[in-house]
């Protein structure tokens, strides 16, 4: 039987201006492992959108002493930093609630996703006291500098896939700049939004200066539409950031886009063949392969391509579906019957170009639950023109392709609509960074993949988006500069 949770589940309401406000209407939250509804949840129609917004913008031009754009640098750097503390001290709630509504392993939710996001809110609290512009020297009649202001109201929505972490990558740079935000989570995923907002109050974060409305697509596009938010920070799929480009262009809103991949990961003849093997393996199964920058298109050189189709297959039987909050899990749920069915699809889809099934291919149960659990699935045999090697499929489907030399493989690589990141498993030092230039990726991994860290930007080439998460980068996208001129 699916374990029993320990964490609280309570009903979600929407958090504007720091009180906690019924929506009009509720939607079921679903837990993947079982298929059954956690909780009901608000939903946010467009005119508690508006009020979510209207509260951000009183927080950002309230001219008091200790609002959130006025407060010292270094106070806002501390209420960053005891978010980070709150929800260290919360973890393994904060962990479950997310394995509860995403179906991910615990194992992922407890020790990398919210250790990650505590490192995220500390690396923004240090930020917070170094966000300075530049004395310019232009004329000698005039003193010239400029000033680092942040933009505003900022709306950042945010995809199931890794549902506080991916906020924590807005909320982190947006408000260590000094911003104030709508936060509009997934409506697959909105429980740890709505308890971090609980942690943000109990940090010492000014009413207004975060607000969350849950919802659907209509409460992210009401708030896209909204003319008084200056950015959207936005991850999610390629299609939607198109509708949100398209639809931020009435009020020139600026716009960052995390979207989409179908990441290479190219594997040489001269590699350490184990570990690639669990490179690959990690790279297309950890998070169930709804990872963003998964390895879901693998190019193994023709020479070793039986030795590591053989060891890959083995490798992959190893990763059993089971039981989200199992520890020992490492395979969770598909995050709804939607995705699922969706994953199924392509399945179906790639043995119909001719892809050869190597592993996997089936609905898998756990338990005998009803819930969306998927077998680690390989093909071989896939041409670079298929479906299953152009479209992202985000799942657990791995498409195998080989290639001859690097020429091949660079062609090969790039060509795709997408461009978000790749990887690189090879001995020879000097071809890993040779290739590495020649890949249109927003990240390049060498003989490793998906690490990262709250320091590196991410972020895509191509239709996976533009603009980066984390690192001094994101600062860039939370700030206008404002050029002072003084004439002496
Ligand atoms: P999605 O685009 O369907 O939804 C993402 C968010 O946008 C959700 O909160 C959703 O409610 C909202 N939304 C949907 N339609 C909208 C509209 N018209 N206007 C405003 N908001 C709208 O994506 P998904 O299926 O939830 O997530 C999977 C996608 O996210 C994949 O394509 C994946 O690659 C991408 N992703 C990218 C990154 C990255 O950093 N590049 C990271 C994680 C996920």
């Amino acid at each position: 039987m699916i374990a029993a949770s320990k964490a609280q589940v309570k009903p979600g309401k929407l958090f504007i201006g720091g009180e906690w406000v019924e929506g009009k209407k509720t939607f079921p939250t679903i837990n993947p492992a079982t298929g059954e509804a956690l909780t009901q949840v608000a939903e946010a129609d467009a005119s508690q959108v508006d009020a979510a917004v209207r509260a951000a913008r009183k927080a950002f031009d309230d001219r008091s002493k200790g609002s959130w754009s006025l407060m010292a640098a270094s106070e806002r750097g501390k209420v960053l930093w005891r978010i980070a503390d709150l929800i260290e001290q919360n973890i393994d709630e904060l962990a479950e609630l997310e394995t509860l509504d995403n179906g991910k392993p615990i194992f992922e939710s407890r020790y990398i996703d919210m250790p990650m996001i505590v490192d995220v809110f500390r690396y923004y609290a240090g930020w917070a006291t170094k966000i300075h512009g530049d004395t310019i020297n232009s004329a000698a009649s005039a003193f010239t500098y400029t000033l680092r202001e942040p933009v505003g109201v900022v709306g950042a929505i945010v995809p199931w896939n890794f549902p506080l972490l991916l906020a924590s990558w807005k909320l982190g740079p947006a408000l260590a700049c000094g911003n104030t935000v709508v936060l509009k989570p997934a409506e697959q995923t909105p429980l740890t939004a709505l308890r971090f907002a609980e942690l943000a109050v109990e940090a010492g974060l000014p009413a207004g200066a975060l607000n969350v409305v849950t919802g659907g697509p209509e409460t992210g596009a009401a708030l896209v539409r909204h003319t008084d938010v200056d950015k959207i920070a936005f991850t999610g799929s390629t299609a939607v950031g198109k509708e949100i480009m398209r639809s931020a262009a009435d009020t020139l809103k600026r716009v960052t886009l995390e979207l989409g991949g179908k990441s290479p990961n190219i594997v040489f003849a001269d590699a350490p063949i184990d570990q690639a093997v669990r490179g690959a393996i990690n790279g297309i199964f950890y998070g169930k392969g709804e990872v963003c920058s998964a390895g879901s298109r693998l190019f193994v050189e023709k020479k070793i391509e039986d030795e590591f189709l053989t060891k890959l297959v083995e490798s992959s039987k190893k990763m059993k579906p089971g039981d989200p909050l199992d520890p020992k899990t490492r395979l969770g749920a598909i995050v709804s019957e939607q995705q699922m069915n969706t994953v199924l699809g392509y399945i179906a889809g790639a043995k119909q170009e001719g892809a050869q099934l190597a592993a996997g291919g089936n609905r898998a149960s756990v338990d005998g639950s009803k819930g969306f659990f998927i077998e680690p699935t390989i093909f071989s045999g896939v041409k670079n023109e298929m479906k299953i090697a152009q479209e992202e499929v985000f799942g657990p489907v791995l498409a195998t392709l080989t290639f001859d030399d690097i020429e091949q493989v660079a062609e090969l690589a790039n060509k795709n609509i997408y461009g978000l990141a790749a990887a690189i498993w090879t001995s020879d030092i000097k071809r890993a960074h040779a290739l590495s230039r020649r890949l249109k990726a927003g990240t390049v991994w060498i003989n490793t993949y998906g690490d990262g860290d709250a320091s590196l930007p991410f972020g895509g080439y191509k239709q996976s988006g533009f603009g980066r998460d984390l690192g001094a980068d994101a600062l860039q996208h939370y700030t206008e500069t404002k050029a002072v001129w003084v004439k002496l």
